[in-house]
């Protein structure tokens, strides 16, 4: 065998079937449909190996995606191996997020209802319930706007998202990462709650957000759990 590239000999079928099934619970949740949205993870990687990324393939519908058609591609995006899926058209954004954040592992971008409310009205969600600014970060920012698919669009992303896990991406959806797949779903999950609780409570009356010295003790609880705080 030959044992130049290790992890491209690998198969790496859990963490592909972990994207199918994130996918496939995303499609259950209402949160993507058809073949919108997509997710990745990076890859552990060593020394000289190559940086490699599991996404998930462009316009391949969630309820026939299989394993095998995750896209197994280098650190600029491109396919590698053997494949017949071209990865998702979002790819960009993937890569921006891994070059700028390194405790960033997994990243899910949907087109869910709710966040795509406060997307087409470019507004911020600030801080209404605790849970938000533990996991979270604090306010879920919107991105300026960038075309789809390109460098713009993963620029501004990255932009909103700051040291946050997640974003809402303007006129689009939204993206969510975290250190792992399931805590990048917990995450996405938690956006599109929080998004939903924002715009009922808005329409029913007025909002009494989380008080500032909450916020602040809930941030610094934010910044140890995901290790972004410097000791
Ligand atoms: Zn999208």
């Amino acid at each position: 065998m030959n044992c130049k590239e290790p992890s491209l000999d690998m198969n790496w079928q859990d963490q592909r079937q972990e994207l199918v099934d994130t996918m496939r619970k995303l499609d259950q949740l209402g949160m993507v449909s058809g073949s919108s949205g997509n997710a990745s993870v990076r890859l552990p990687a060593s020394g000289t190996q190559k940086k490699l990324f599991l996404v998930t393939p462009a316009g391949v519908s969630y309820d026939t995606l299989t394993a095998e058609q995750i896209v197994l591609v280098d650190d600029d995006m491109n396919p590698v191996g053997n494949t017949a899926e071209s990865p998702t058209s979002e790819a960009l954004l993937h890569k921006a997020v891994y070059d700028q954040r390194r405790d960033v592992e997994a990243i899910i971008h949907t087109h869910s209802v709710y966040a795509s409310v406060q997307a087409v009205k470019a507004e911020a969600i600030p801080p209404i319930i605790d849970e938000m600014v533990v996991y979270i970060g604090g306010t879920i920012e919107v991105s300026e706007y960038g075309f789809p698919g390109t460098p713009e669009l993963a620029e501004n992303s990255l932009k909103a998202l700051g040291d946050k896990r997640a974003a809402i991406i303007r006129n689009h959806g939204m993206f969510a990462v975290a250190d792992t797949l399931k805590e990048s779903l917990r995450v996405a999950e938690l956006v599109e709650r929080v998004a939903k609780i924002y715009v009922n409570a808005k329409m029913s009356g007025t909002i009494i957000p989380v008080p500032d010295h909450a916020v602040e003790a809930e941030r610094e609880m934010y910044l140890t759990r995901t290790g972004l705080k410097l000791t």
